[in-house]
């Protein structure tokens, strides 16, 4: 345990012969899920308080993608299937949930990535109603704050078709190292084709937008939001630390993909991870951070509330959600 008394927790005890299997002899034999996660789903929205600052995590739905051994290098689709099944989730497919979080703080809206735009996966796109049931006005956005520039992260920055800005009003903030490796213009030919319309799409957007602003990790962005550098995942992935007071929030983007995998087995490489050697030595660094600070997190593709703790387990990490 790691101290969290009075947290309020909520654990799936598993079979001890699953737990063996799934962390590996010595593992705390506790697998954390959350029981109201599909209430939230269709709720659409979470709140919760991070000093002053009112954190709103909102979902914009599901990728409910096909098994495949390409997906984890180093895992088989068996393997995977029994981690999810040890963390209590649906093993015919991975879920692998887009949840973006918003702050408000004094008068400004600030928002951590743009969603899906309902460009990427037949149910995903529901950011715009959602965050409308959560009264967040997308007029009010003042900045939105860019983690790395995959499709799931910035397609909700520009319309379908015509690509024009969604938020042009508002402060786009863009780790530099991950525009200029976007933005190069040699990278396209070095590119797995998969991923070389992305690139074309973010050559023909970001560098016509007025609004975009450059940063380096460690700068403030926005008053107590510092830029913290978590590279492999893409070249330039950017976590993001909110402070208000004492109390602390990290903005953890993909870190990990989905926790029932990501988390427990932070060894395991997925195919969206660029570099899987630097992305898993960030998230030992990170996790292990917020693991010795208890600092709460949130994960775009950690499922609603999307907010929570991780917890050291065994060998890996487990993903502690607020409700
Ligand atoms: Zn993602």
């Amino acid at each position: 345990m790691n101290g969290q008394s009075g947290f309020n927790r909520r654990e799936v005890v598993v079979s001890a012969a699953a737990a063996f299997a799934a962390v590996g002899l010595g593992g705390r034999v506790v697998f954390a899920k959350s029981p109201a996660e599909a209430d939230l789903m269709a709720k659409g929205f979470y709140k919760f308080n991070v000093g002053d600052i009112e954190v709103t995590t909102v979902f914009d739905g599901v990728w409910e993608k096909a098994h495949d051994e390409a997906f984890i290098s180093n895992a088989t689709v068996d393997e995977t299937k029994a981690a999810l099944k040890a963390a209590g989730q649906a093993t015919d497919m991975v879920n692998i949930p887009f949840t973006v979080t918003f702050l408000k703080t004094g008068d400004r809206t600030i928002m951590f990535d743009s969603g899906t735009g309902a460009q990427l996966s037949p149910k995903a796109g529901r950011l715009a109603a959602n965050m409308q049931l959560a009264g967040i006005d997308p007029k009010k956005i003042d900045t939105v704050i860019v983690t790395h520039f995959h499709p799931d992260h910035i397609f909700g920055l520009m319309e379908k078709g015509t690509n024009a800005q969604v938020y042009p009003e508002a402060r786009i903030i863009v780790p530099n190292t991950e525009y200029a490796f976007w933005t190069d213009a040699g990278v396209i030919g070095k590119l797995p084709e998969r991923r070389q319309g992305l690139a074309k799409r973010i050559q023909a957007t970001f560098p016509t937008w007025k609004n975009v602003e450059r940063i380096e990790d460690g700068a403030e962005v926005a008053p107590g939001i510092v830029a913290a550098a978590a590279y492999g995942h893409t070249a330039g992935h950017t976590t993001y630390v909110v402070g208000s007071g004492k109390d602390q929030l990290v903005v953890l983007a993909d870190l990990t993909n989905v926790p029932a995998l990501f988390a427990r087995h932070p060894d395991w490489h997925a195919a969206f991870d660029a570099d899987p050697q630097m992305a898993e030595a960030s998230r030992r660094r990170v996790f292990d951070r917020v693991v010795a600070d208890n600092t709460i997190i949130t994960g775009y593709h950690y499922g609603m509330p999307a907010a929570g703790r991780i917890e050291k387990d065994g060998n890996g990490y487990a993903y502690v959600p607020l409700a």
